[in-house]
């Protein structure tokens, strides 16, 4: 059975589409998607040897090899430009999901729709989508097995739309989740407040070079956002 965070992705892959899951571990999302006959064909993408290996017995356990390419390679680099609709990327950080986007640039013509699920720094990922044409059109933050996700669903368009009032927040909480203030949103981010609390800490005892003098000020910053967000 998938897990209910895959599950919520899935629930975002354009109907009808090739898709691209890369990282794909075990290749569950691809072969639950065309189970569920949610695509026409997939590309399996891992870099490391292992998940590799692990996605390919798993689609030769399903007999689904004709519909699913499982290949090895880094982020977007197993797959050709026009050959996927839909692009998933989950389960990883929010910086390096930034980076294989980034890295993978020319891979992305013909694609219509992003689904990426970022574990931690999601802020990240919403910086890319601005700086590159991708308008966010979704977001959703769940919690299984004690563990917090949050789910990003971007389309080509403007961009800077979701980001129209308060960008600062938007960028930092997400623009969908902030205006959504769900229970788990609070808990995360009651979480985060408490971390940056402890940094705070740990800089007031610093020495006052320049450096630590500009990250506190960061930190307040930040600092000032939950608050506020929370209250
Ligand atoms: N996507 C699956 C999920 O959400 O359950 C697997 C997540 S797993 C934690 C992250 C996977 O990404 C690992 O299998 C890792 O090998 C793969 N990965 C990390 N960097 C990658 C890259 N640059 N290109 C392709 N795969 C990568």
């Amino acid at each position: 059975k998938l897990s209910k965070r895959l599950e919520t992705v899935a629930g975002y892959i354009t109907k009808g589409g090739v898709l691209a899951d890369i990282g794909s571990d075990h290749a569950y999302l691809p072969c639950y998607a065309w189970q569920k006959g949610l695509i026409a064909g997939a590309i399996a993408g891992e870099v490391v040897e292992g998940p590799f290996q692990s996605a390919k017995s798993t689609v030769a356990e399903y007999g689904l090899g004709e519909h699913i390419a499982v290949r090895k390679g880094d982020g977007l680099a197993v797959m050709s430009p026009g050959e996927a609709d839909v692009i998933t990327i989950c389960g990883m950080g929010g910086a390096l999901i930034r980076d294989i986007l980034e890295r993978g640039k020319d891979k992305l013509a013909g694609v219509t729709r992003l689904v990426l699920q970022p574990n931690i720094g999601a802020h990240n990922i919403r910086e890319w989508l601005i700086a590159n044409g991708w308008e966010l059109q979704a977001e959703e933050m769940m919690k299984e097995d004690g563990k917090i996700y949050e789910i990003l669903v971007a389309e080509r368009g403007d961009s800077e739309a979701p980001y129209r009032s308060r960008r600062e927040h938007g960028i930092l909480f997400g623009p969908f989740l902030l205006a959504e203030k769900s229970e788990v949103f609070a808990e995360k981010w009651r979480h985060e407040l408490q971390n940056m609390k402890r940094i705070q800490q740990q800089l007031q005892q610093a020495a006052d070079t320049e450096e630590t003098l500009q990250k506190r000020q960061e930190v307040a910053a930040k600092i000032a956002m939950m608050e506020e967000v929370l209250a």
